[in-house]
């Protein structure tokens, strides 16, 4: 089901107890969300049951990690598994944030197994793509993201297809506080949803949840949604402080 969603994702920022205070916060906001209006929480790896634990009576907000291992288990000091999120009710997980593409050089390539082994595990996969400024400036931005498309979901079937939620994030408005225009988002999520329609058909692309993001704030977000294909956003700086994000989730399409 196509839902529009509000995504906050944390980053590594926030202690324990600024976290537990900024969660008690968020259970304190009254949302006026429905199954296919929904928030999500990407918070640190350390604070997930945490998370769960504060938001669990909370209607229609789940919590998801921002990252995952692409191997099942076994000698990968450092790395978290599907598996063990799973094992927490973990429900949705980003991937391919362009800060994980840059500085752990994750590949198109192990982007397409993290997809696969997060379905396995009945978790939704929040899958990020992008172009930097230079693409952007050149012109050739469809040509890259169509590129993170194919080489990351294309091997998957419709029906696992429409599980998997796209965060466009164009990576010259990550927390530089440059947005993409109402304009230059509503293009690039039309190219998205039509590469989709031209793969899977086009009421596959229509059941699919779209993102944007970048420097999505409490003054923007309710112009760049009401965008015909932008479903919501996944929301770094504005997403810590719990009034300002809670404007963002009230500007989500009703
Ligand atoms: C992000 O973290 O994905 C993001 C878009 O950050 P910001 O909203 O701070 O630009």
């Amino acid at each position: 089901m196509r839902k529009q969603i509000a995504a906050a994702n944390w980053k590594m920022n926030l202690s324990w107890q600024k976290g537990e205070a900024l969660l008690d916060a968020i259970h304190s906001k009254d949302y006026q969300l429905t199954a296919d209006r929904i928030a999500v929480f990407a918070v640190p790896f350390p604070y997930l049951h945490l998370a769960q634990l504060k938001l669990q009576d909370k209607q229609n907000v789940f919590v998801a990690a921002q990252n995952c291992s692409n191997k099942k288990s076994g000698a990968f000091t450092g790395e978290v598994s599907a598996e063990m999120l799973q094992s927490i009710d973990v429900t949705y997980c980003i991937i391919g944030h362009s800060e994980r593409r840059e500085y752990f050089n994750e590949t198109n390539q192990q982007l397409a197994e993290k997809t696969d082994i997060l379905l396995e595990h009945n978790i939704i996969p929040i899958f990020c793509c992008g172009e930097p400024l230079q693409i952007r400036e050149t012109n050739i931005q469809n040509t890259y993201v169509g590129r993170q498309l194919q080489e990351s979901l294309y091997h998957l079937s419709p029906e696992q297809v429409q599980q998997v939620v796209i965060a466009y994030e164009p990576i010259w408005a990550i927390g530089t506080g440059k947005t993409a225009t109402k304009e230059q988002a509503q293009e690039m999520h039309a190219f998205i949803r039509g590469q989709l329609a031209n793969k899977y058909g086009q009421d596959v692309a229509n059941n699919i949840s779209i993102l944007y993001g970048g420097s999505v704030k409490a003054n923007n977000a309710k112009d760049i949604f009401a965008e015909p294909d932008v479903d919501g956003g996944l929301v770094g700086g504005a997403s810590l402080v719990a009034d300002e994000f809670s404007v963002i989730i009230d500007s989500l399409k009703k």
